[in-house]
């Protein structure tokens, strides 16, 4: 993945990292115990140390945190969207302040690489407060005809794939629109919004404007389920996605899903093929391949289909699977024995199917969850490597021969969230762009992300916007 917000400095090493041993709730602008009297661990996927002890919230806790966001809207949403902007802006210096810690605690916590932390991630979330600290004083000129109001408190809920980044694509939005805020990270990655938490109430927030609640699934479905929150914002899997939904339609709120994806990247004769093949292995090997938009089938014009092939084998050869913390890592650890189990069996689907696979020889740490990068040839479209999404480092390569076969295979799963083209042509481009039925297409690039761009997907992959001016609906209601 690319940016152009890369303002950190390198992190050099762990003692960067500041993680207490124990970790409260972060409700009403202070760090409270939580009244279920519950913790759980939080543990470093590389090496299956213990990170931090991590407070559960029960629904005695959510009720409290729904309750000190309701009260802290009543101010908020009535200071001036200057002063909001200054605040989110605030948040943005520090995090950009603190990056090298952001970035260690991120890769100790979720196993991503340390490049990749201080590269994208870290960078990319205080690009999201920047952005959006500049539109809070601007939301009668975005929407002169329709007079923008705040929605009320948003519960908002994220994945463990990029834990300070959802954060940021969740909060920043809110508040620039005078939201408050419930926020919940996933279980197995709570230390960087955690850490947010710190930095909020180091830039001297209104008390409850955000509150971060930890704990796992049933904190969030009480989250969904309480009285209070006027929106739902999830991004997350297909099946949990629905049930929040639900809890939508039956609570009457307003809701933003950003759910899975099954992306395809397509590589035509005419593409520039060294550089199509490093855009496939960024698009699947990335962050372990634990992407939403992670181009997880490949499509390749037939005529250019063995010389694509030689050269993915031989580039992932080369890719260093193993130490998050090492700056030369390519493929870190996968996130959770749960997710490698996953993985793993959808390995052996695969097989099953009769697809062929491929994985280069390489050494594995003998402790933490590893997954060697992996490619599967012979892939037929009803294949279910071909059609689920497995949420890791796995490939599953097809060949097409006309435009509209490929058109075709891209549109034929369940998702609809992404997808990238490679050719020199640009008629093709325009083409596929309006034909495929993804949120995104990247064009001679993947994964390029920016804040000024709106994210989202069609289908199961999920409705509403993140991102961009788009973004700001999804946090406003218009009274005329
Ligand atoms: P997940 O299992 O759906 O969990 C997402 C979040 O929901 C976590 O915080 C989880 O808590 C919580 N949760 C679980 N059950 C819940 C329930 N019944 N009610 C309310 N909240 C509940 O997804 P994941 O495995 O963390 O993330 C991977 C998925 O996210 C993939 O499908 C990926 O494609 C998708 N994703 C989408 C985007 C996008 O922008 N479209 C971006 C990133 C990821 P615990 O984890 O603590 O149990
Ligand atoms: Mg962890």
């Amino acid at each position: 993945m690319a940016t152009d917000w890369n303002l950190s400095p390198a992190p050099e090493s762990t003692s960067h990292a500041n993680i207490a041993k124990q970790y409260e709730l972060f409700i009403n602008g202070e760090f409270q115990k939580p009244i279920s009297g519950k913790y759980f661990d939080t543990i470093n996927p590389a090496d299956e140390t213990l990170l931090s002890s991590i407070a559960e919230a029960g629904d005695d806790d959510v009720d409290k945190a729904m309750k000190a966001a309701k009260a802290a809207h009543k101010s908020w949403s009535k200071i001036s969207g200057k002063e909001r902007g200054k605040y989110i802006y605030r948040i943005a210096r520090m995090i950009q302040e603190k990056s090298r810690e952001f970035a260690v605690i991120e890769s100790l916590d979720g196993g991503k690489p340390i490049g990749e932390s201080r590269d994208i991630d870290v960078p990319l979330a205080a690009a999201h407060f920047f952005y959006y600290a500049g539109w809070a004083d601007k939301l009668d000129y975005a929407f002169p005809m329709r007079k923008p109001k705040s929605l009320g408190v948003a519960a908002q809920i994220i994945p463990w794939n990029f834990p300070l980044l959802m954060a940021a694509w969740k909060i920043a939005p809110a508040l620039a629109c005078g939201n408050t805020v419930v926020l919940k990270p996933a279980e197995t990655t709570p230390l960087t919004a955690l850490k947010l938490a710190e930095v909020i109430q180091e830039a001297g927030l209104p008390k409850g404007v955000v509150n971060i609640i930890t704990g796992d699934g049933r904190t969030g479905a009480a989250m969904t389920a309480h009285p209070i929150p006027n929106k739902l914002a999830f991004t997350g899997s297909t099946p949990v996605g629905k049930s929040i939904y639900k809890a939508a339609l039956e609570g009457n709120k307003k809701v933003t899903l950003e759910l899975g994806g099954k992306a395809a990247n397509i590589i035509f004769d005419d593409a520039p093929i060294e550089a199509a093949v490093e855009g496939i292995i960024n698009g699947i090997y990335f962050n372990q391949g634990h992407v939403c938009c992670a181009g997880s089938r490949l499509f390749v014009q037939e005529s250019v289909y063995e010389e694509v092939l030689a050269k993915l084998k031989k580039r992932i050869g080369n890719l260093i699977v193993g130490d998050p913390m090492d700056k030369n890592t390519d493929i870190g650890a996968i996130n959770s024995k749960e997710q490698l189990h996953t993985i793993n069996r959808y390995i052996e689907i695969g097989r099953e199917e009769g697809a062929e696979i491929y994985q280069p020889e390489c050494d594995l740490p003998t402790k933490g969850n590893w997954c060697r990068p992996t490619l599967f040839t012979n892939v037929a479209q009803s294949n279910r490597i071909a059609q689920e999404e497995i949420f890791g480092p796995v490939l599953a390569i097809q060949t097409f021969r006309t435009i509209d076969e490929v058109i075709d295979k891209a549109n034929n799963t369940s998702y609809g969230l992404s997808a990238g083209v490679w050719t020199d042509k640009g008629s093709k481009i325009f083409q596929l762009t309006k034909a495929l039925k993804a949120g995104v297409v990247w064009a001679n690039t993947y994964n390029k992300f920016d804040p000024t761009s709106p994210f989202g997907g069609y289908k199961e992959s999920g409705f509403g916007r993140e991102g961009g001016m788009h973004g700001l609906e999804a946090y406003l209601k218009f009274t005329v």
